[in-house]
């Protein structure tokens, strides 16, 4: 039976909502569910390209992913799940022209001024690292060995087990419907399957968050574009440690699996649509830009191709905070290619925010009401 009352009902069983409820839980608040309305993972996580990195171009998320990665290399330990490890195997974005290479050096100069040990490599260095690649175009690259990336079913189904263990509810197959609010304040929401009470409810249904709060008037803008990512038949296991990066190739992302599978995207986005077939033309553009890059990836096969949701803001920044218009409603949602990676600080801070009403992570950067003041941050770079 599921619970009729609880203290905090989370929309959304992504990695988001997971690991709010996980950090909420940890804060000793003990009566939490979350709502998903078809799998958990089943939204953007499973769909997502592994990548966890901390080489960004702005203090606020350097900081929430310098803090995210302390955090993803400890998970497996905290929740008794060892079989979860974050692979600190590194990024390497590889640069052609002096214009690439020169806004690489002034992001470094920040990153390495935070803490994080990037640098600028020569393209022997970047070869040394993947033999494979083709560094004949190649002038530099920005590299940094304490980013990675991590197995996203392992984290989902790692993080249930601990909660469903320490009686947090996970109800699947349950679609939150509408968030009841009387005088001013959330009392509950309607799912499909009955009315819930709560005082305090979560959004984090990241590309369908703005469906929820269109229904209580509440309007931040998010939006579904649909992004496809690929994996390979294996490749040499252990060539490509690192997530490669190229924006000369279509803003090309790939990296290796634990089985050699070569795991990878490009920048080619549609939207905003709901909809999600694959399509040929993200095929194509994938094989001719990942085999420029490493050209012996052309003796491989494709095996599997899918399409998911980047939930887009105008600025790809993510929109995290309290909404002011409805006391005890909270959105943690629109994450676009970096939700999966920001995971573990953006969950801190959240339950920071309804725990304590403050955190010290930088989450003003995130705050829901920048867009109609009319100050998007900068750009955040939209690849895993
Ligand atoms: C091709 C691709 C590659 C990517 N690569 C990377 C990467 O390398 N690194 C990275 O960090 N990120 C990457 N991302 C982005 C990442 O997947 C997302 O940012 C992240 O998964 C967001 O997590 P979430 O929990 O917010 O959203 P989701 O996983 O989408 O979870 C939201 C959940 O809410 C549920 N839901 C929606 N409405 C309701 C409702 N009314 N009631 C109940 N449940 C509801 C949905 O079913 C969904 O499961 C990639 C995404 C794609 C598509």
């Amino acid at each position: 039976m599921m619970k009729n009352k609880v203290d905090v009902a989370i929309i959304g069983g992504g990695i988001i909502g997971l690991y709010t409820a996980y950090e909420l839980h940890k804060r000793g608040v003990d009566n939490i569910a979350i709502y998903e309305k078809n799998y958990l993972g089943s939204g953007s996580t499973f769909r997502c390209g592994t990548g966890i990195r901390q080489q960004f171009g702005d203090e606020a998320n350097i900081r929430m992913m310098k803090r995210a990665v302390e955090k993803w290399t400890g998970l497996g330990e905290e929740i008794n799940f060892p079989k979860f490890k974050m692979a600190q195997t590194g990024y390497l974005f590889l640069l052609y022209d002096e214009d690439e290479m020169s806004r690489f050096k002034k992001n470094v100069e920040l990153q390495n001024s935070l803490g994080v040990p990037s640098r600028i490599i020569s393209p022997e260095e970047a070869q040394e690292i993947v033999p494979t690649l083709d560094t004949s175009e190649v002038i530099g690259a920005s590299w940094n060995p304490t980013d990675g990336k991590a197995n996203p079913f392992l984290a989902v189904h790692g993080l249930a087990r601990y909660l469903r263990e320490n009686g947090v509810e996970i109800n699947e197959y349950t679609e939150v419907r509408d968030v009841i609010v009387k005088g001013g304040a959330v009392d509950g929401i309607k799912t499909s399957r009955g009315e819930v009470k709560a005082e305090i409810v979560l959004n984090a249904a990241n590309a369908w968050a703005k469906i929820i709060n269109e229904k209580l008037g509440v309007n931040f803008p998010i939006e579904p574009y649909k992004h496809q990512g690929i994996v390979s038949e294996p490749f040499k296991k252990g060539e490509i440690k690192p997530m490669v990066i190229s924006f000369r190739h279509g803003g090309a992302y790939l990296t290796q699996k634990a089985n050699g599978g070569i795991i990878g995207g490009i920048a080619l986005k549609y939207g905003p649509t709901w909809d999600l077939t694959p399509t040929y033309d993200f095929l194509r553009e994938v094989a001719k830009n990942f085999t420029r890059i490493i050209p012996a990836l052309k003796y491989i096969t494709i095996i599997r191709q899918w399409a998911g949701y980047y939930a887009e803001t105008p600025d790809h920044n993510a929109v995290i905070g309290k909404v002011k218009e409805i006391d005890g409603y909270y959105i943690s949602a629109g994450f676009s290619g970096h939700g999966f990676m920001l995971a573990p600080a953006a969950a801190e801070g959240m339950a920071d925010l309804i725990t304590k009403g403050s955190t010290s992570l930088p989450l003003d950067f995130y705050d829901p009401y920048r867009f109609e003041r009319g100050e998007l941050r900068e750009q955040a770079v939209q690849m895993g």
